[in-house]
């Protein structure tokens, strides 16, 4: 099996062609997150092109999205200010129409926790959640052998709206919302958060052009106190969205991903010891793993949409 995958991320478009559990001819293009899908297709014409010469038979485009899907009727029905036209684009009929290809869509958060089960850090568990840590916070479930979409296919992947700081209304989150994980601890909030603590201007956060979570991570190795103490409110706050988590989806793994993985010397130790004190798991702790394609699991995970569907 051959497919052509493409995952919609924030900030940056991916695509490969999978075959074999294994990504081939991966590409990343750095995107504007406030330009519509349309203006990108052209892009992604010209990178299916290219794919198509590396396999005589492709069995169909699939596309990673960062939004509500609705894999039934396979059409993107929400968004949360990425790829604001997507819902009103017909992305099948482009498809066909372009390449002859059928074209299959999922959220992003879902293909990523299947890539993961099915060729990473989840194999051989029937029961994961996979949470993925960086730009936003995206979350998602498999239950016996089965990943949850629920009736209108949000089911799993709102953990990181799932409100931790109910008091607060001041910090709006990309869904509107307020005191969700994702608007208390991702990398859009960090630079908001440093420049109105006391410390900001003795910290050497303040002469940084970009404050980020690699940033934060980086300089509080280095014992900038302010670093420190948004590294711990941070970590902190994933921790209890990840007790959430486990409380709603009863996982006998959890699986983190994004690109704060690359510190998991400090961040997995931490989430073992927060889970261990505030947890209510009475039958033992789930496994908290790092996932083993921090990069490209969505993309791996699409091989799941060609196969039989019953993995849904
Ligand atoms: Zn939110």
């Amino acid at each position: 099996m051959s497919i052509i995958a493409i995952d919609l991320g924030g900030t940056r478009i991916k695509t490969g062609i999978i075959a074999d559990g294994a990504v081939g001819e991966l590409s990343i293009t750095e995107i504007s997150i406030n330009d519509g899908l349309s203006q990108y297709l052209p892009l992604l014409k010209e990178r299916i092109t290219y794919l198509r010469q590396y396999s005589d038979s492709i069995d169909g485009i699939a596309i990673a999205f960062p939004g509500l899907v609705d894999t039934n009727r396979n059409i993107v029905i929400g968004n949360s200010g990425k790829y604001n036209d997507a819902c009103t684009l017909d992305l099948v009929g482009w498809a066909q129409k372009e390449f002859g290809l059928g074209l299959l869509l999922e959220n992003d958060a879902r293909l990523a926790c299947l890539g993961e089960w099915k060729y990473g850090a989840g194999q051989g568990f029937s029961d994961m959640v996979m949470c993925t840590l960086g730009t936003g916070v995206g979350s998602s479930a498999i239950i016996h052998n089965k990943i949850l979409r629920g009736k209108h296919y949000q089911a799993g992947i709102l953990g990181g709206h799932s409100i931790i700081d109910f008091n607060n209304m001041e910090d709006k989150c990309s869904c509107g919302n307020y005191g969700c994980v994702e608007a208390t601890a991702s990398t859009w909030m960090m630079g908001k958060l440093a420049k109105r603590h006391p410390l900001f201007s003795e910290s050497k956060l303040c002469r940084l052009p970009v404050i980020d979570l690699q940033a934060i991570f980086r300089e509080s190795l280095a014992g900038d106190e302010l670093a420190v103490f948004l590294r711990d409110h941070c970590m902190k706050a994933w921790g209890i969205g990840l007790i959430n988590l486990i409380h709603a989806y009863d996982p006998e793994v959890v699986v983190i991903g994004g690109g704060i993985i690359h510190s998991k010397e400090i961040i997995l130790p931490y989430f073992r010891k927060i889970i261990e004190e505030r947890a209510w798991c009475a039958s033992g702790m789930p496994e908290i793993r790092a996932a083993h394609y921090p990069d490209s699991a969505a993309l791996l995970g699409t091989t799941t949409l060609f196969t039989k569907r019953s993995n849904e």
